[in-house]
């Protein structure tokens, strides 16, 4: 089946669904339209898509008429700034203004008042990283101070945090059953409370009681030891739901989705991405020289234990690593190999030698439905207490599932002559001294290792929560030596 690009416009939906008369969701994003499965925003929308729900895309919108394109959806807008936080985007740490970017400053606060404007009465949802990061009460470091919840700043109707394939489903399959209208019409049909994954607005009197409060915004702003406790209380308990007072009212955030099992995984990275830019993409030229590099990258896996202080990918995507079965990477790779790709240029994983790894303490199986697979999983969670310090940890499993999947790689290649892959995802150096059999594997892929040592001073690497000195010394000696053999 010829794969291509979901449709950008009404026009394009007409010739792109059947019966079309509009869509279900329309998905605005401060993003190019990367139709590739590095794209956070690229996977929803093809899910929906594959689920039978009509999906349209606004990339990087500027003028009404971009807005407008897709006309209003039946259910909602899903509005996110992209892969990066905007104003990272719009700033370099030394808060020098960037030049020619798309995305405003605050883009999921712009992109929602804009939306509001011409669709009065749609309903709005936010997500992805900047929805995910800014959930809480949070420092902006542009502005030097506090901001309250992102929530509170945009007016959206919902917010969607980290992985959210289960989430925006269940909402859709139970927002199948009622009648649409405007979404204070329908939440009370939603049982929103029980969707994990989402933050909404509640009434006092409509609070779940056993949910624990934390600190208030105005409370954070005027003591520096609230704002802590807030940041110190999720650290510590990533799994928990939570309330959060900001003025008059209660934003309730439900529990994370559980870590996504491998059958969900590979259901989603084996959708038909077209991998490519989308033609109408502005700057075209500017933004295919960002991507050429990525097109054959494949993904193997989400999340990261190794909570590096300043680091966003465990709220993001988690810290439980979610991977793809080796079955599912190869027949990927084999495909890419069969239809000319000469190279693979990644395998990604924010770290890769974390291929496989668990905690032993999520022990605590239960079974849920899951709306990506249409079956019952099975989901672990952990009921006992840590202090989240993952590496070192005597519960943190190391694996080399990584070295079997390389070692079905090198057979691709034989196979199809003239291909390569390299390997440019990180790997963590303190880690893999206790993998040195799966180092040296993985150095048989890598033409430049990349790891993040960050400083060698371990008062600052302290602050950092990274391995100290020694380790990385430790590392070079074991890095030298697998050089030489
Ligand atoms: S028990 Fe250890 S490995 Fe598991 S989450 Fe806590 S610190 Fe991390």
């Amino acid at each position: 089946m010829e794969k291509s690009f979901l449709p950008v416009s009404f026009k394009e939906g007409k010739k792109y669904y059947k019966n079309f008369t509009g869509f279900d969701v329309i998905f605005v994003t401060g993003d190019p339209y990367y139709d590739h499965p590095l794209s956070g925003m690229a996977i929803i929308a093809r899910l929906l898509d594959k689920k039978g729900y009509k999906a349209g895309i606004i990339a990087q919108p500027l003028s009404d008429e971009d807005y407008k394109a897709c006309g209003a959806p039946k259910y909602f807008f899903c509005i996110t700034s992209g892969l990066l936080d905007s104003m990272l985007a719009n700033y370099t740490p030394m808060l020098k203004k960037r030049e020619n970017i798309l995305v405003p400053e605050r883009a999921l606060m712009v992109y929602t008042q804009k939306i509001k404007q011409h669709f009065k009465g749609c309903m709005t949802i936010i997500g992805g990283v900047e929805a995910t990061i800014r959930r809480f009460t949070h420092f902006d470091y542009r502005d030097n101070k506090l901001r309250r919840g992102i929530l509170n700043d945009t007016k959206a109707d919902l917010l969607l945090f980290g992985n959210a394939e289960r989430s925006i489903l269940t909402l859709l399959e139970r927002m199948k059953q009622i009648t649409m209208g405007s979404f204070e019409g329908v939440k009370n049909h939603l049982d929103l409370g029980s969707i994990d994954g989402i933050s909404f607005r509640v009434k006092k009197e409509d609070m779940n009681q056993k949910i624990r409060h934390l600190p208030p915004y105005e409370e954070c702003a005027a003591d520096k030891e609230k704002f802590s406790l807030l940041a110190r209380t999720f650290y510590l308990l990533p799994d928990d739901a939570f309330i959060e007072r900001c003025g008059s009212g209660f934003i309730q955030h439900n529990r994370p989705c559980h870590t996504l099992a491998e059958k969900e995984m590979n259901y989603i990275y084996n959708m038909p991405f077209t991998r490519k830019l989308h033609p109408s993409t502005k700057f075209f030229e500017f933004n295919q020289n960002m991507v050429e590099n990525l097109e054959s990258s494949v993904v193997i896996g989400r999340g990261c234990w190794g909570s590096c202080s300043f680091c966003v990918i465990p709220l993001v995507q988690g810290k439980e690593v979610a991977k793809r079965s080796k079955e599912s990477i190869v027949q990927e790779i084999e495909a890419l190999y069969s239809s000319g790709t000469k190279k693979i240029n990644d395998l990604t994983l924010p770290t890769l030698n974390m291929y496989g790894s668990r905690c032993a303490l999520y022990r605590h199986e239960s079974k849920i439905y899951s709306p990506i697979i249409d079956e019952p999983i099975t989901v672990y969670d952990k009921k006992d207490y840590c202090n989240q310090e993952c590496v070192g940890c005597k519960y943190r499993v190391l694996s080399d599932d990584l070295y079997p999947l390389l070692e079905e790689v090198e057979k691709l290649n034989q196979k199809y002559a003239g291909t390569s892959m390299e390997l440019r995802s990180a790997i963590r150096h303190d880690i893999i001294l206790g993998q040195k059999n799966l180092f040296r594997k993985i150095m048989q892929f890598v033409t430049r290792l990349k790891i993040a040592p960050e400083n060698l001073s371990d008062t600052v690497l302290k602050q950092m929560n990274k391995a100290t000195a020694s380790a990385f010394k430790e590392f070079l000696e074991e890095y030298k030596k697998v050089n030489k053999e």
